[in-house]
């Protein structure tokens, strides 16, 4: 486990005044290791977890060749280029109940989809593309199939002994269906990870307080709470706590001992006038930051304890950019899982972004389809760092990097799309 100084001191051009955002994300990934426990749960309990193993497939799926379709399977080695085939039924193999006799020349079975392929068959011809030749014949019009056609191969899906899913996969729907294909009934996952978290400022009221002169509802533990319940995190609510020391230090004794990593909102700004930056300095093992990026300048992390700090800043929009550019990878990584980082999608700007080089801009965005189906995004609205209608009319955030300059209408951007994330 290294200290917040030894980190600093891999990485080159480390300054804690204008740290760039890819900076921030090496340096997380260097802090935080992925938690060691283990559990095994049952298939439906699994998805959104971290595979805990490798998962080596006990068969083969499909564990037969078996048809694709509904028609006839024949041996291929009859078909003539330029000449209709004719063949005679002389069986019938249904999905579940094989048919076991012998074929001979000229000869076919009638063959229902997912159904083994009697031995020696190898095409199957679809029930529409035959004609009938009398009782129990069919022709099969030339030049409409090749060897092999319409069958599935033994272990196409699947191959026995090969691994079908890898250790720090997350469990998707598709993943869990795959799990169920195996006939495995129980999966190795990663421990759920613990995350505790609360909001600082003598000026947040919880919902429920009577209004007051110059206090505003505390909005960041509802956000927080809902982007680490969809990472599928344990979460632990610690409510508002006051600027007083006692408070602050029983808060972040309690967070420590329970929970793996601790989040917090409020008080890292460097005017701050509270004892939020102090408790942290006085407890744990702690960085100060000033991030070249909008939304979202200050930033505290470190350790307190065994449990990882993120102490974000105070306003909305703020903290919900930083978690998502910065503490969701890092948690991914602490949950096992290899994959930490969304692909970013390509969208034509409808509109001018004005954009500073030498910091990272998070526009919120709404992505639709332009009437010539490709993608395009526009601002929406009001982009101050509080202002969560905005946040919530958005669709993604425009990720403006460190480098870029101006963006001009049609100008290509990425974004980070909300989707199946937030
Ligand atoms: P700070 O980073 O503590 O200076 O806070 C910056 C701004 O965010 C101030 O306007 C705070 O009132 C606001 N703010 C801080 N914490 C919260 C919170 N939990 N919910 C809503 N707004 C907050
Ligand atoms: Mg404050």
């Amino acid at each position: 486990m290294k200290s917040i100084a030894q980190i600093a001191a891999q990485l080159q051009g480390y300054d804690p005044q204008a740290l760039s955002a890819a900076a921030v994300n090496d340096f997380l990934a260097r802090l935080v290791e992925p938690v060691q426990q283990t559990e095994a749960v049952a298939i439906f309990d699994a998805l959104d977890r971290v595979l805990a193993q490798d998962m080596v497939s006990p068969i083969s799926v499909p564990p037969h060749d078996n048809s694709a379709m509904d028609g006839y399977a024949f041996d291929s080695a009859q078909l003539k280029p330029g000449a209709a085939l004719a063949l005679d039924v002389v069986g019938t193999a249904l999905a579940g109940k094989a048919w076991h006799g012998t074929v001979g020349a000229g000869q076919c079975v009638k063959i229902m989809t997912g159904a083994i392929m009697p031995a020696g068959l190898d095409t199957v011809v679809p029930q529409e593309f035959t004609q009938a030749a009398g009782d129990s014949r069919i022709a099969i019009p030339p030049g409409l199939l090749r060897p092999g056609d319409n069958r599935r191969l033994k272990g196409e899906d699947l191959h026995e002994g090969m691994p079908a899913l890898q250790c720090g996969d997350r469990l998707t729907p598709a993943a869990c269906g795959l799990v169920a294909s195996l006939g495995i009934a129980s999966v190795p996952v990663v421990r759920k990870l613990r995350v505790a978290f609360f909001s600082t400022g003598d000026e947040i009221l919880s919902v429920g307080d009577a209004p007051r002169e110059g206090a505003v509802y505390d909005s960041n533990r509802y956000t927080v709470f809902g982007l680490l319940r969809r990472l599928g995190c344990e979460v632990i609510d610690l409510g508002v706590v006051r600027d007083e020391p006692a408070l602050l230090e029983a808060a972040f004794r309690d967070a420590a001992a329970r929970a793996d990593a601790i989040i917090t909102s409020g008080g890292v700004s460097v005017g701050e006038a509270d004892y939020t930056k102090a408790m942290m300095k006085k407890l744990g093992d702690v960085a100060f930051w000033k991030i070249a990026m909008r939304p979202g300048r200050p930033m505290a992390v470190g350790r307190i304890g065994p449990a990882i700090l993120f102490g974000l800043p105070g306003n909305p929009v703020a903290v919900m950019v930083t978690f998502l550019a910065f503490v969701r990878p890092a948690l991914l990584r602490m949950m096992g899982c290899t994959a930490d980082q969304p692909p970013l999608l390509k969208a034509r700007s409808q509109e001018t972004i004005r954009k500073k080089a030498g910091r990272t801009e998070y526009q919120r965005g709404r992505v639709t389809t332009a009437a010539d189906g490709s993608l395009q995004v526009r601002t929406t609205g009001n982009q101050g760092s509080g202002v969560l209608s905005s946040m919530v009319q958005a669709n993604g955030l425009i990720v403006l990097h460190h480098e870029q300059g101006n963006v001009a209408i049609d100008d290509e951007v990425d974004v980070m799309m909300f989707e199946g994330v937030i």
